[in-house]
């Protein structure tokens, strides 16, 4: 088992290593979509992701979307961004989805100028919030983290409440941001981090990080606001269960999220035991990180792609 963990480290090292690569990309992003990375991705146009939700919806789960995309160094860019989202916030209440949306910070601008990315994200909360619907705000790399946070944190105090954002286990830190958005009562997902981080700000283990992770669902429960358990982890899952049985805590405090091609087996056992299930299910051309922090979870997802290329 130790032997399996550092074989995965070592792959997942080399697969983040390799996602820089412009050879790779370029291979990637030529033949990804017919090798496998469509098993993540809603679709690569709105209208095939509009399908997507539907049918998430019509096995009774929620969905979120995500216009695939990070990084953006172009003002006019993020104006572009964000009016696409607009678009996607109106087509989601036309088609009477039950799905909203997740977007990340640095798509909105944020490593142009925090106020670019505050205003950007806030005209699309306000537009959620007069069609009913949410944004959740992804946490990025950690060098993210205290604008996001401090973004998510203004516009609550500003009274806009159809708004979450979402916490890492892997991060030292995350304990203490915990109980300091506690008392804003939070819409938060927990994550156990997607990303690569250096030993001096996270746990290099994942074993410490499982143990955070159930931790940090313990003092949210507890702790009010709402409870978003994004994880594919059987065993934090079944804890996250017990603990709410044991501790009286209502079904309508919580949901379960998982991503998109993601053991969409277990998305529906929990829909059947009466849980709330949200998928996350992002689109558009861009979908070459996101696929990359997809492999690089689970390195084992390399032979999927590698079998699909030897495929005739
Ligand atoms: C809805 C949602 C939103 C997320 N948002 C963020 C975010 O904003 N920021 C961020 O840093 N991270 C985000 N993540 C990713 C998260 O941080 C983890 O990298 C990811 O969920 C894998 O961890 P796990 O909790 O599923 O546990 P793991 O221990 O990694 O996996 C548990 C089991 O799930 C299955 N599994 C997990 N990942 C995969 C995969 N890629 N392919 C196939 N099977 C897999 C395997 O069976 C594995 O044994 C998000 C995850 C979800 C589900």
């Amino acid at each position: 088992m130790a032997a399996e963990t550092a074989l995965d480290t070592t792959l997942r090292k080399a697969i983040f290593a390799a996602a820089d690569s412009d050879t790779v990309q370029q291979f990637v992003r030529k033949h990804g979509m017919r090798l496998g990375a469509a098993r993540f991705v809603a679709g690569e146009t709105l209208d095939e992701a509009v399908a997507t939700l539907r049918r998430l919806n019509e096995q009774g789960l929620y969905a979120n979307t995500t216009l695939l995309g990070e990084g953006v160094h172009d003002r006019a860019a993020t104006e572009s961004v964000t009016s696409a989202y607009v678009g996607v916030l109106d087509r989601i209440a036309a088609e009477e989805l039950r799905a909203n949306v997740a977007l990340k910070l640095t798509h909105l601008g944020l490593e142009i100028d925090d106020e670019l990315a505050y205003s950007n994200v806030r005209r699309l909360v306000e537009h959620a919030a007069a069609r009913g619907s949410f944004i959740r705000i992804d946490m990025e790399q950690s060098q993210f983290v205290d604008a996001t946070l401090g973004i998510y944190r203004r516009l609550r105090e500003e009274g806009l409440d159809t708004v979450g954002t979402v916490l890492q286990a892997s991060l030292y830190r995350t304990p203490e941001d915990l109980d300091s958005l506690l008392p804003l009562a939070p819409n938060l997902r927990l994550v156990k981090g997607a990303y690569l981080e250096p030993p001096t700000v996270a746990y290099p283990s994942k074993a410490d990080v499982d143990a955070v992770y159930g931790r940090l669902v313990e003092r949210m429960l507890a702790g009010g606001g709402y409870t978003a358990i994004a994880t594919h982890d059987d065993a934090l899952i079944r804890h996250a269960i017990e603990y709410t049985q044991e501790h009286g805590i209502e079904r309508d405090r919580f949901e379960f999220q998982m991503l998109y091609g993601v053991r969409p087996q277990l998305q529906l056992d929990l829909v059947r035991r009466g849980y709330k299930v949200l998928v996350a299910a992002p689109y558009g051309p861009d979908w070459y990180p996101y696929l990359m922090r997809r492999l690089g979870e689970r390195p084992a997802n390399l032979l999927f792609f590698l079998r699909n290329a030897v495929r005739p």
